[in-house]
């Protein structure tokens, strides 16, 4: 359960540093950073809508408390930097609805989350029930579509890939990539 939101002045203060602030107003969200294979452990403080700043976790065994440059501005994922107030807000530019281009189009046209879902659900299916393998040509057991890949991002977090991968995993699917991965 988040805590009621904090004002935005008491989030800056915690975001600066102070510690007391930074416990009683924010939520503490342990997570692992997803830019790269070194799996660092990061804080995450909410306030309750959102979340407000991020941290080195000192009690991780990978990093202990530090994080290089990435991960340190992992907030800033959907964040920009406002120039006249000089605060970070939400990117207004952020896409946050599915887009669809028909084929042939020019035009993207905004669609809901149930048709987009629907649209690729039907897809995936009619791909894998075309393509699905149960045995290779040496009569192994397979269970693998190729027809299928998926392509990850580093501005999901580990909890998204884990169930991602999971999801890819059970479908059958082979041709998983990340860019960021070592
Ligand atoms: S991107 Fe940086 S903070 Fe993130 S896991 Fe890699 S080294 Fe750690």
């Amino acid at each position: 359960m988040f805590a009621a939101p904090a004002a935005a002045s008491e989030v800056q203060t915690a975001a600066n540093g102070n510690l007391a602030a930074k416990l009683t107003k924010l939520k503490e969200t342990f997570t692992v950073c997803s830019y790269c294979g070194c799996g660092c452990g990061i804080l995450l403080y909410s306030d309750g809508e959102r979340i407000v700043f991020a941290e080195g976790d000192p009690d991780h065994p990978i990093n202990e408390g530090t994080l290089c440059p990435k991960g340190n501005g992992i907030i800033d994922v959907y964040n920009v930097v406002n120039r006249k107030h000089k605060r970070r807000i939400i990117n207004p530019r952020r896409i946050t609805k599915p887009l669809y281009r028909a084929p042939g189009a020019a035009q993207w046209q905004e669609i809901s989350w149930d048709e987009a879902l629907a649209r690729i659900a039907k897809r995936i299916k009619k791909t894998r029930d075309e393509t699905f393998e149960e045995k290779d040509k040496n009569g192994i057991t397979v269970n693998r579509t190729t027809a299928i890949g998926a392509l990850g991002s580093a501005s999901l977090d580990n909890e998204e890939n884990y169930l991602l991968h999971k999801m890819f995993r059970a479908l059958g699917i082979i041709n998983m990539e990340h860019h960021a991965r070592l």
